[in-house]
């Protein structure tokens, strides 16, 4: 049954694959529901859920190009080739993996629904194969093919490996002067800088740690049977951004140079200190004094997802998020100045600051270039003593003698 005759000429033994696209219940990762949500229409029938029971908003065909590559984009980001293509042994097709749970669609039909796995396989094999190698600069495969002497080569997933430009340039810092190096990133964070643009309102308030107390002092007044022990925290410059003579290298800012680092809630704040249990940690808030140009490495593929090229920029900037957040190991500072130096090339650029994930913490932080854009909130000021720490293991693919099937990888 389809309702006022917006699905009349479906027929479901002989679906139309053409002008299927997708719904908004079936994109699961959250860019793929950006996507369609802006470019969603009543009237086309969703691939997936293939629902004509009831009027629904799914992707205008127009962008059906662009949904695809979106979707192949997602697939490069989660999944090796070995995993999708049966010459590199793998046992599904890239339309089985997203019939299975994934990240990306969603594998199951949603209440009221009678999806059928099959229908779906159908129209996503029509979907990826419409254009299986399209040119470089006209959108993604997701096989990487063979090279101009008949070697297979493979795609490896993104999210697990760092962007052969980043590694590029990072290599090149330790044989090169960092303003050799700068032309090259300038150029590159050109590229993808009005992407990556968050313009933050004077007034936002993010929070900062320090490990430690100003002073502790016995207090008589708690009670009249017994007295306690209040502590008072940091406050003032003791818990700002040290001055420049006196900074050490960070993550994002060489020694002498004096950045703010900040995160978007208190507890990330306090992990980034990295405490340990029974540490009193001083902890406040600060405000942003006027409005800021921050550059977010938290990114959004679907905007990076219309070519390879695209989809290398997107590589560069999750890989840049993903070292940015590691902590300074001391004695490795020259690792981090490939960080240093994308730093330095936003600020340039006219960038206030950078907010890039925490590995601790749920939330993001924030590095300001100009510490006195940012006041401290004076009544925010609180001290906290850590309990306990929690540690999060996940499974990972592990070999105990390797094979002639493995080979080394240097990244
Ligand atoms: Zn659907």
């Amino acid at each position: 049954m389809t309702v006022h005759g917006l699905y009349d000429s479906f027929d479901p033994e002989n679906p139309d694959l053409e002008i299927m696209t997708l719904c908004l219940d079936c994109a699961k990762h959250p860019s793929l529901k950006r996507f369609v949500e802006a470019h969603a229409m009543e009237g086309p029938i969703c691939g997936i859920c293939q629902e004509v029971g009831y009027a629904y908003r799914a992707c205008d065909p127009k962008r059906k190009n662009d949904l695809t590559n979106l979707i192949k984009a997602l697939i490069r980001f989660y999944y090796n080739e070995y995993e999708y293509n049966g010459h590199w042994g793998g046992n599904d097709e890239p339309e089985d993996l997203l019939a299975k749970p994934n990240p990306i669609l969603e594998d199951q039909s949603a209440p009221g629904r009678t999806r059928s796995p099959d229908r779906s396989c159908d129209f996503l094999y029509d979907l990826f194969s419409a254009q299986p190698y399209p040119p470089v600069d006209e959108g993604i495969s997701v096989y990487a093919g063979h090279d101009e002497d008949g070697h297979r080569n493979i795609q490896f997933a993104l999210k697990d490996r760092i962007s052969p430009i980043l590694a590029t340039l990072r290599a090149r810092l330790a044989t090169e002067n960092y303003f050799d190096v700068e032309p090259a990133l300038r150029d590159l964070v050109n590229e993808f800088a009005d992407r990556i643009t968050h313009t933050m309102p004077a007034g936002a308030r993010y929070f900062r740690a320090r490990i430690g107390i100003a002073a502790r002092y016995a207090d008589h007044s708690i009670g009249e049977w017994r007295s306690g022990v209040v502590r008072q925290p940091f406050s003032g410059a003791e818990l700002s951004a040290p001055p420049p003579q006196l900074a050490a290298a960070g993550r994002l800012n060489r020694a002498g140079v004096a950045f703010l680092y900040l995160a978007s809630d208190a507890d990330t704040a306090a992990a980034e200190v990295r405490p340990h249990p029974g540490h009193f940690l001083s902890i406040g808030e600060f405000q942003s004094l006027v409005e800021l140009k921050i550059a977010t490495f938290d990114a959004d593929i679907m905007q990076f997802a219309g070519n390879e090229h695209e989809l290398d920029l997107f590589h560069f900037i999750y890989s840049t998020d993903r070292i940015m957040a590691l902590p300074v190991v001391p004695g490795e500072a020259s690792r981090y100045s490939i960080t240093q130096l994308v730093a330095e090339c936003l600020r340039q650029k006219g960038f206030d600051g950078v907010s890039f994930r925490s590995s601790v913490g749920h939330g993001q932080n924030l590095c300001v270039f100009r510490p006195e854009l940012f006041e401290q909130v004076a009544c925010s000021l609180a001290v906290r003593e850590v309990k306990s720490l929690k540690y999060s293991l996940e499974a990972s693919p592990t070999i105990l003698k390797p094979g002639a099937n493995h080979y080394p990888l240097k990244n």
